[in-house]
């Protein structure tokens, strides 16, 4: 057993839609450890979103329990919340968010400058990242300059820049043909080995999340079922593995 990061306890969330309640969670119970890599998967509707922004701290449950990283997260207030969103948590969404005006290597560091940390820190990092993501090339490109699978892996870089503990990737290849996916894929299991990073990732991709240690199914607003497998990876048992194949066929 690890040392558990995300522990929810009977989360429930319920939206009033035209007058109607939708029971859109209906108590799931989860504990994912530091240092986990999950997959969610379940039909559209089934609440995989719903449940990510309740963990993520972009939505508030209507009831049961989330606590990150030991502290829990139902009581506090917006202020604290952002806190512990902007410390602990990257996001990366199907439609990426960069900001088109900006550069490949700026919108990477603006998660830093907006928290009010200096150019002169953030850029070694954020070019690391890009470094990292296969993107060393394309750092003074715009957004419209870059192809889909250029632009998540922005995204992603952009997700690490804050050293986050736990990313929540939701259809993050949804936009992308299946070869450009599978590299993006393979960056996922690249930066929970190299960082440590807890990710959560919601997928459609089959293949991918049957690679995955452990895949959680959702469906109708509940955990279906929590399978966790032999991690299968080349080069899983090891510290370290050579530079991804995968990588560069991105
Ligand atoms: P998934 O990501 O698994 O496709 P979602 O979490 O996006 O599922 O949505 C689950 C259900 O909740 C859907 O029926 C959706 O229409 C509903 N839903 C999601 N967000 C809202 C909202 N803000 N208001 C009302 N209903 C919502
Ligand atoms: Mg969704």
């Amino acid at each position: 057993m690890g040392t558990p990061l995300v522990v929810v306890q009977d989360l429930r969330k319920m939206f009033v839609h035209m007058g109607r309640e939708l029971h859109v969670l209906r108590g799931i119970d989860l504990t994912i450890d530091q240092g986990e890599i999950v997959a969610m998967v379940g039909q559209s509707g089934a609440g995989k979103s719903t449940f990510l922004h309740c963990i993520g701290t972009l939505d508030l449950p209507t009831s049961g329990k989330i606590s990150l990283g030991g502290e829990e997260l139902t009581s506090l207030s917006s202020s604290k919340l952002a806190a512990i969103r902007n410390r602990m948590i990257g996001f990366v969404f199907q439609f990426h968010h960069l900001l088109p005006e900006f550069n490949a290597l700026e919108n990477v560091m603006m998660p830093g400058m907006i928290q009010g940390r200096s150019r002169k820190e953030l850029e070694p990092l954020a070019n690391s990242l890009l470094a990292e993501v296969g993107l060393a090339e394309r750092a003074s490109h715009r957004p419209g300059e870059l192809s889909g699978g250029e632009q998540q892996r922005v995204a992603l870089a952009r997700a690490l820049v804050l050293s986050p503990k736990l990313i929540l990737a939701d259809e993050p290849t949804g936009n992308l043909d299946t070869k450009t996916s599978e590299a993006m894929h393979q960056l996922f299991f690249d930066v929970n080995r190299k960082h440590g990073t807890t990710i959560v990732v919601v997928t459609h991709n089959m293949a991918f999340a049957e690679s995955m240690p452990r895949v959680v199914r959702m469906r109708d607003g509940r955990i279906e079922a929590d399978e966790r497998r032999a991690d299968q990876r080349p080069g899983a048992s090891q510290a370290s593995e050579p530079e991804s194949p995968a990588r560069a066929a991105l």
